[in-house]
């Protein structure tokens, strides 16, 4: 889904906002529970500062964050499903 929408862009096609909003959506929610377990794997160290784990996990945060949170891209999703 991301290559899809980074390929289109690349090519300069017209955005499209619907892939390009689930794709956001779904790299925010499978980054959050790929570092989440992660961390469960890590046990202890994947929760200290020592081990580059519990960064991974904030890291992936910020993709349900910024450039708009998930709540919004499936507002989004489903203005641009209802048309
Ligand atoms: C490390 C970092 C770097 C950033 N870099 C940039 C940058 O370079 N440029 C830039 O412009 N911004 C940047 N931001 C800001 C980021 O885009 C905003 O934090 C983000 O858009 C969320 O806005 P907010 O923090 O005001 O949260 P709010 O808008 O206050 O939202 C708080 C929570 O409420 C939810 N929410 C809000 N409104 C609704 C609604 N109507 N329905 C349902 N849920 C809702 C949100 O989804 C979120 O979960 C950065 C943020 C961080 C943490």
């Amino acid at each position: 889904m991301v290559y899809r929408v980074a390929y289109d862009k690349d090519a300069g096609y017209p955005l499209n906002h619907l892939h390009t909003s689930i794709a956001k959506a779904f790299v925010g929610d499978w980054g959050i529970r790929a570092a989440s377990e992660a961390v469960q794997i890590f046990g202890g160290y994947g929760f200290i500062h020592e081990y580059p784990v519990e960064r991974m996990l904030r890291d992936a945060k910020l993709a349900q964050i910024g450039g708009g949170t998930s709540e919004v891209q499936r507002f989004i999703i489903s203005r641009l499903m209802s048309f």
